[in-house]
Parts: C-alpha cells; structure tokens; sequence
C-alpha cells in the first residue's frame, strides 16, 4: 500500500485552520435528516481536530445545483443535524472563500467549526478549476478528506485541494482504504467474491476486474439469470440480458484461464407472479423452471454449497443481493449467505467487506451488518473501486 498521510502526521495544529472535506449529501425530509450516518462517520475526524485546537472549516456538497447558488441545496439546512451529532455548536458561513470567509476564520476561536456554503454553487468545484481550488486553499493551513463516497470524482474540493495544500487523509476515509486493501488490493487468499444485484449491464465492469483478482466468484441476484440463459438454461420469465449472453460467456472463459471457478445456483426459487408469498412460490432446478415462472432467489441447496465456499476462504468482497430481498420470502438466500459470512468473520477465519446501497440495506436486514469486517456506504466510489479504477481522491492524497 502506498503512503497515505494520515491525522497521525499531522503536527502541533492549535490555532491552524483545517480544510475539511466531508459527505453531508444527507437525505431530507421536513427539513431535517432521515439518516445521519454520513455525520456520525466524520465525527471521529472533527472532534479529533477541535480536540487538538484546530480551527475547522467543514467542506461539503449538497444536492446537484449545478454550479449556481440554489436556495434551496444550501449547506445551511444540515447545519442542524451536524450540531446534534456532534453535539457542538457551529458556525455558517455562506461562502467558500473571500472577505466573509476570512472574516469567519477570525471570530471562531481554536477548537470551533466552521460550516462553508455548498461547493457545488460555483462552477469551479465540478470543472476542478486550479483557480478556484487555489482561491479556498487561501484560507487554509492544511487539507484534510475524509469523504471517500466523493473520492470517484476529481473535483476541486475532493481532489484539487490536495495539490495547493498539506493533504491528509481523515479517519474515516483511512478506515475504507485499509478495508478495502485487505480485501482487494492485498487480500489474504482464496478470495470470494459474491456479485448480485439486478442486471449484469450495471456491474460489467466490476465482472471484468474481479475474474483475474480473486479465486471464488459468486454469481447471483437477475444477473445470474444472464449467465444461466448463456449456458443454455431456459430461464423462463425471469429478468434477463438476453443481448448480453456473449459478454457472459466471455467472462466464465476470462475465469476459466485465471483459475477463478464462477459459482452459479443449482436450485432457484421460482414464481409466476412477484409478490410476497405468492401461490405460485417454489424451489426447483434451473433446468426445471416453467416458460411462465421468474427466478427470484437462490435456492437454499446452492446457499449452503456457497456457505462451504466462504468457509474455504479466507477474503470476502460482496457486491449485490443474491435475490430479491425487499419482498418475503426471496430474501432468504441474501440472509442466510449473509450470516454465514458474518459468523466466519466472527470466528477470525474471514476478512469480509461489503458495500452498494441495495447490499447494505441487505446486510441490515439480515441483522449483520456490524459483523462484517467492513461495510461501505460509499455507493459509487466503492462500485468505482471494485471495477478496479483509481480514485483520484485517494490518488491524491498518496504520497
Ligand atoms: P447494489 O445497490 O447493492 O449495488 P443493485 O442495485 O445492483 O445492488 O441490485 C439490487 C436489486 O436487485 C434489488 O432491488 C433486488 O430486488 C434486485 N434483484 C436481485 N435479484 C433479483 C432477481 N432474481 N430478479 C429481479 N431482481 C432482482
Ligand atoms: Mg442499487
């Protein structure tokens, strides 16, 4: 792993003013937060700088205003939610940088925080204009990031800052980069890697990276679906690429030559209509599924031969529900594989990591979503990652 200055490099910083990058893209309803998760990740990180007598300026995005003030996308409208995580007051500033700025800086005393307007008002902040990077870097000593689910994009604040400024990764963003070192970059072997989810044109990408990197590769949820329609399985009604089939094959032969074995379900779980418990529900083998039936699930044989792979492993990367989760009972393939997972890394024998919306949610449900190794709610950023990209806003901090 590469160098990665970290808040432990970081000198006597009483009276200097950090530039702090962090997520409170949260999501709204009347006014205040639905899910504050996003705050209590960079809470570790701004309590740590207050604490050592830093003068911290929150950056941040909010919504798409397109690089035009929007009354309605200001910063302003978390600021609440973020005082009550961190159970501090701060301070608006409805600018990112000039006079307002500067005067702010003035009247927060060491240890008080700041909260800029949101970044994406000026143009600058998208196009990663060295300009505008410049002119907020003007008001800071050093810059810290600690939004990894913004570290897809190069944009000024997520990726120029760290050109005009000591750069330094916070706790969170640290936390993800070493998570998702041990589990792809410099990952302890065999590896597994579960991909689901709805359709294969989504995840192309992070198919093609995955075949050469890891050993297992767990195929399910509708895209499953594409590759047993590409081995010549009648798939019946269920959700299908069909246009894909040949990408599809071409994948399980890239595997074949790495040595990766491509697991795919044995036995599904079918129905005629998709609705909780329908009457038409059962288990069958895939060569056994009717013209007017949809697979919806893994069928539980598949689940624990899957349950035996884990168990041979010793890396666990999960991307995507292995059924349709949100509706009983296609949920219970995605939940028992998911427990099995939690109970191995438990024991010690499993370094496992998850991330995506959908998985997350998934991994909730199933209750074990703390006893993962690692759980990413960086959605684009960690799917980026996955798909083997560099992340410029991890590059950039990367001595
Ligand atoms: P993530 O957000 O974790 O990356 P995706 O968005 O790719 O995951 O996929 C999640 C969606 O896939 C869920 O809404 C789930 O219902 C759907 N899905 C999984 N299996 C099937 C299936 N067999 N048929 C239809 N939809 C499925
Ligand atoms: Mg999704």
């Amino acid at each position: 792993m590469a160098s990665f200055r970290t808040l432990d490099d970081l000198g006597d910083i009483a009276g200097k003013v950090a530039l702090v990058r962090v997520d409170l893209n949260l999501p709204m309803k009347d006014g205040s937060a639905t899910d504050v998760t996003r705050v209590e990740a960079v809470k570790p990180t701004i309590l740590e700088l207050t604490e050592k007598g830093a003068k911290v300026l929150l950056l941040a995005h909010y919504g798409r205003p397109k690089g035009q003030r929007h009354s309605t996308m200001s910063t302003s409208f978390v600021q609440g939610d973020v005082e009550e995580v961190l159970g501090k007051e701060i301070m608006f500033i409805p600018e990112v940088m000039g006079p307002v700025v500067e005067q702010s800086i003035g009247i927060l005393r060491n240890g008080d925080i700041g909260l800029l307007d949101n970044v994406r008002f000026w143009p600058g902040e998208e196009a990663n204009d060295p300009e505008f990077a410049k002119g907020i870097a003007a008001h800071g000593d050093f810059y810290v990031n600690d939004a990894f689910s913004a570290a897809h994009r190069a944009h000024a604040s997520t990726e120029g800052l760290a050109h005009h400024l000591p750069a330094y990764a916070g706790r969170a963003m640290e936390a993800e980069r070493k998570a998702l070192d041990a589990a792809l970059g410099n990952p302890e072997t065999p590896v597994a890697a579960v991909v689901g989810g709805a359709k294969v044109s989504t995840k192309l990408d992070v198919l093609e990276n995955l075949v050469g990197r890891v050993q297992h590769l767990i195929i399910g949820g509708g895209m499953a679906n594409t590759f047993l329609a590409a081995r010549g399985v009648d798939v019946g009604k269920s959700l299908c690429e069909h246009d894909l089939t040949a990408t599809a094959n071409k994948i399980m032969d890239t595997a074949d030559h790495a040595g990766c074995t491509v697991h795919l379900p044995y036995d599904v779980v079918v129905a005629k209509e998709f609705a909780e418990n329908p009457a038409s529900l059962r288990t069958c083998n895939v060569h056994e599924v009717g013209p007017d039936e949809m697979i919806l699930d893994v069928g539980p044989q598949a689940v624990e031969a899957l349950g035996d792979v884990l168990k041979t492993c010793r890396t666990l990367v999960w991307n995507g529900p292995l059924g349709a989760f949100e509706t009983e009972p296609f949920d219970a393939a995605t939940v028992a594989l998911a427990r099995t997972a939690a109970a191995l890394t438990q024991d010690g024998s499993l370094t496992s990591v998850a991330g995506g919306g959908d998985t997350v949610a998934a991994l909730a449900h199933a209750g074990v979503k703390d006893d993962f190794t690692f759980v990413s709610t960086a959605g684009g950023a960690f799917l980026e990652w996955m798909e083997g990209k560099d992340l410029p806003g991890v590059s950039a901090l990367t001595a």
